[in-house]
């Protein structure tokens, strides 16, 4: 249990030697037969799929909203001048193998998708490059990135007790320089760095490239990928708008979907979230201590406010700016789209996030202006059009990506990964790069691996 990653493949190949000895049931077909359903056309789902596809196993997706890609959500701002922006997922990083890999298949561009983060603090705004955290907690930072790669696995477990901002206080991170990784790391994890386990965060800081994994985009949207793989996998084996409502396990799998649809299985890959997981009627029941993780689980809330600009009057391609204002953080989310035209999006976290998600489009375009108003001045007469994506009451994910508490990250996900009966769970909530399109892939990809 040398790191985070590591930890998580030893635990998969345990799942995956219990997997082995369970055989298919024979001829199981009652109604639409097939041998494997995957719930959700999400990375997880879709890449599940690719992988049963390439061993030329049966499988049909279930997918509950009327389109694929669930959590990655590209979205046309501009039809006109064709600019693309993400309602979801928006950033692949350097580090994340299976997700590059991919595009490189699929011949999909990535563009660089980095960024040069001016700071709005106390109503002063610093551009890019004049602002720095102080000398004495960069050095401590230093350190403490070092000294993770020697934790041994008991520190590790006593890590996950603390939460991220006490970690941080007791390590004398203080005033701005606390104030600072607040506002950076809770844009990480969608929620105050007081809610999150002090490990989940240590270790992706840790073990991430240089900018945290923000790295790249997918030229066209992040999308494009989920269009891809379905092209592959047979759009005839996507089925949209079938909401699943019952699984009954018994010598094999029969899902019963919201339309009165049944489908009979010998194996069922579950990829919905948790909070869509627990809707489901299970018979038999969801074991006593997975439903009760299910429960303790919670998601992280982010809203996406995306402005369309009719001039990209912030100069810069990789501009981004963290602020302390309700807006909380502005990026440009039409890099390297070419265009006189140009959006900026504001994504906010936690409580700002249910804020603003409450508000009309007119109280948020004036949160925009009045936060870019210290560096650019008025910009109103700029302001086309805009849009709002309110991700904490998404009804099939309730939130952005699952938020691991304190001791959760030990203490719930190894319960969550378990299999039931015949069914596989995936999704990023489970993975080692848990909150990222990677960590969807890796378990649609394990879970797969283990059917076949
Ligand atoms: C605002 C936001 C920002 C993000 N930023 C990034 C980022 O910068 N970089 C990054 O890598 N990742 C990011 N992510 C995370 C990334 O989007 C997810 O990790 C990933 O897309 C999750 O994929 P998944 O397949 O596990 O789940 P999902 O995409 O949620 O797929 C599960 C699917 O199951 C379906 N479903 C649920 N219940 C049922 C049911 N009963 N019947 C049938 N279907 C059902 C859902 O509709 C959904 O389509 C972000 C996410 C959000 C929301």
């Amino acid at each position: 249990m040398s790191t985070r990653r590591s930890f998580l493949k030893q635990s998969a190949v345990i799942i995956g030697g219990l997997a082995v000895s369970q055989t298919f049931g024979g001829s199981l077909y009652l109604s639409k037969k097939t041998k494997v359903v995957i719930i959700g056309a999400g990375f997880a789902g879709l890449a599940a799929a690719y992988q049963l596809h390439k061993k030329k196993i049966p499988f049909v997706i279930l997918e509950a909203r009327n389109r694929i890609g669930g959590r990655v959500y590209s979205f046309e701002a501009d039809p006109a001048e064709k600019l693309v922006v993400e309602l979801g997922a928006e950033w692949v990083g350097k580090s994340h193998e299976r997700i590059i890999s991919l595009c490189d298949e699929f011949k999909l561009e990535l563009l660089n998708n980095q960024f040069d983060t001016r700071l709005l603090y106390k109503g002063k705004y610093h551009p890019g490059g004049d602002w720095d955290f102080s000398e004495p907690w960069k050095a401590k930072w230093k350190s403490i990135l070092e000294n993770y790669h020697h934790l041994a696995a008991a520190d590790k477990l006593k890590l996950d007790k603390y939460d991220w901002w006490r970690y941080l206080v007791n390590n004398g991170c203080t005033g701005m320089d606390l104030d600072i990784k607040e506002l950076l790391d809770s844009t990480d994890f969608g929620e105050s760095i007081r809610h999150i386990s002090a490990f989940a965060a240590l270790s992706e800081y840790a073990e991430s490239s240089e900018k945290n994994e923000m790295d790249y985009k997918i030229k066209g949207g992040n999308g494009k990928l989920a269009e891809m793989m379905a092209d592959k996998i047979g759009r005839e084996n996507i089925l949209t708008s079938y909401k699943v409502k019952k699984i009954r396990q018994t010598g094999n799998v029969e899902i019963t979907c919201e339309n009165g649809e049944t489908f009979t299985a010998a194996k069922l890959i579950c990829t919905a979230p948790t909070f869509a997981a627990m809707k489901i009627d299970w018979q038999p029941g969801l074991p006593a201590d997975m439903l009760n993780a299910m429960k303790q689980l919670q998601y992280a809330r982010i809203n996406k406010h995306p402005v369309l600009f009719s001039q990209r009057f912030w100069k810069d391609e990789s501009f981004d700016m963290i602020t302390d204002m309700p807006a909380h953080y502005i990026y440009h989310g039409t890099k390297n789209q070419p265009s006189q035209k140009g959006v900026l999006i504001s994504y906010t976290i936690g409580d700002k996030a249910a804020v603003v998600a409450n508000q009309n489009n007119e109280w948020n375009g004036r949160t925009v202006l009045e936060t870019l108003e210290p560096g650019f001045g008025d910009i109103t007469p700029l302001m086309e059009k805009q849009f709002n994506y309110y991700w904490g009451q998404d009804e099939y994910s309730m939130g952005a990506y699952a938020m691991y508490g304190t001791g959760q990250w030990f203490g719930l996900r190894p319960t969550l990964q378990r299999p039931f009966l015949h069914t596989h769970f995936a999704g990023e909530h489970l993975a080692d790069w848990q909150g990222f399109m990677e960590g969807a892939i890796n378990t649609g990809e394990e879970a797969a691996a283990r059917i076949v």
